[in-house]
């Protein structure tokens, strides 16, 4: 895999016949007894058509692939059934090259003692499920591409593979409002691609066998049933565009809203290398969407029994210890009846509850009753893209490439190829 831009592209195309032409006259001159005369007029114009017709052939593909370059999706996993189907014909062709045809409908998979089943039959793992007009369905969800079946110790994992572009059909619309700005789309096409394709083998252990996952562990993907007409027209005016910083893939994270200011890494996450388009930049877009202020009360004793590893006794109060450069939590200290604790705040967040708790931005911690009582800024990690922001800039009129050069300051949009 490679990234190139658009302007590589040209002038290579360009470039390169020229240099293949002088090195070719050069080396077929030294070494042929053919006239100087002969060899310009025919030898010299057959290696010149040759050279335009391999850049050429060559280029196309490069382009080719990319849009048709697949990833596998794990959508049900450690199961020991599922149901599948489609509105036309479909087959399932398993290990052995047995093949079952049925026309339209739904038919039960199922492990059992001697293998997985399906109607009287008994096949071999793996399996390979596909429809006859592209969408095949897995426990009632329509899908694009086709499935396969994994034995996963007793159990079957139920991975769609599909082409990359068709895959974000089903993931934009899960991270983004498809009544954004067409821009804000873009930016979230691009940053999600760049995202899929740099996390391609995250769960590629035997224990697993596909590429990523369809929850937010990755990005959370639903398949053909939630695509929308203008997410899928920001998928493909980008088409096949990535983030890139001096030329690799760039680590394109992404989040709601950042309540101000986005934040570096290294404050959360044990990078042991923090790209420079990911130190963090001031934020003024997002501070009148929904998320910008969250609050949010939770038992103390739901907070106790989430941190019992700590040995914690009764908590009495919990604040802020130590901050991040741009004012978000860094460390909170608890007081509890058996002692002190020190916990990272992010850390706590994801440990006592990320929806409840909507960034580890905290303005306002309060022990009153039985109740601890939270505020906060934004929503997520807030590292990288923020999501609301890009709306509101892309309303302003910024354009997707503005708008992550904003976030990712330094980096470049540009065509990926596969090799
Ligand atoms: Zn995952
Ligand atoms: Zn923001």
């Amino acid at each position: 895999m490679r990234v190139m831009s658009k302007t590589m592209n040209k002038s290579s195309n360009f470039v390169f016949p020229l240099i293949i032409k002088k090195y070719t006259y050069k080396i077929i001159k030294s070494f042929s007894k053919i006239s100087v005369k002969y060899f310009n007029i025919n030898v010299y114009r057959f290696f010149i058509i040759l050279t335009i017709l391999f850049t050429y052939n060559n280029l196309c593909i490069c382009e080719l692939d990319a849009t048709k370059k697949t990833v596998n999706v794990g959508i049900i996993l450690n199961t020991s059934a599922f149901t599948t189907g489609s509105s036309k014909g479909f087959f399932i062709l398993d290990a052995s090259n047995k093949k079952l045809k049925f026309t339209k409908g739904n038919i039960r998979i199922f492990c059992s003692e001697e293998g997985v089943c399906v109607g009287k039959h008994i096949l071999s793992l793996p399996l390979k499920i596909e429809s006859l007009n592209g969408i095949i369905f897995a426990d009632s969800n329509p899908y694009r591409g086709y499935l396969i079946v994994k034995k996963i110790k007793n159990k079957i994992n139920i991975i769609n593979v599909l082409p990359i572009e068709d895959y974000l059909k089903g993931v934009l619309p899960m991270e983004v409002g498809s009544n954004w700005c067409i821009e804000a789309l873009k930016t979230q096409a691009v940053a999600s691609r760049t995202y899929s394709i740099a996390n391609l083998n995250k769960h590629s252990n035997p224990d697993q066998g596909f590429d990523i996952c369809s929850t937010t562990h990755c990005q959370v993907y639903g398949g053909a049933k939630v695509e929308v007409d203008s997410c899928n027209k920001a998928i493909l005016e980008t088409q096949c565009e990535v983030l890139v910083y001096d030329g690799k893939l760039a680590q394109a994270v992404f989040h709601a809203n950042c309540g101000g200011h986005t934040e570096n890494p290294k404050y959360i996450w044990n990078w042991k290398y923090i790209p420079p388009y990911l130190k963090g930049v001031k934020c003024d877009y997002c501070y009148d969407s929904p998320h910008a202020k969250w609050e949010s009360s939770i038992d103390e004793i739901f907070i106790r029994k989430k941190l019992s590893n700590n040995n914690i006794g009764k908590i009495k109060n919990i604040k802020v210890k130590e901050k991040m450069p741009t004012g978000t939590a860094k460390e909170l200290e608890i007081l509890h009846s058996n002692g002190k604790l020190s916990i990272n705040a992010y850390e706590f967040r994801l440990i006592i509850d990320a929806w409840q708790i909507k960034s580890h931005d905290f303005n306002f911690i309060k022990l009153d009753g039985n109740k601890f009582y939270f505020k906060g800024n934004g929503w997520g990690h807030k590292v990288g893209l923020c999501q609301w922001g890009a709306k509101n800039m892309a309303e302003k009129g910024k354009t997707y490439k503005q708008i992550l050069n904003y976030y990712y300051p330094e980096t470049k949009v540009e065509r990926i190829t596969y090799k």
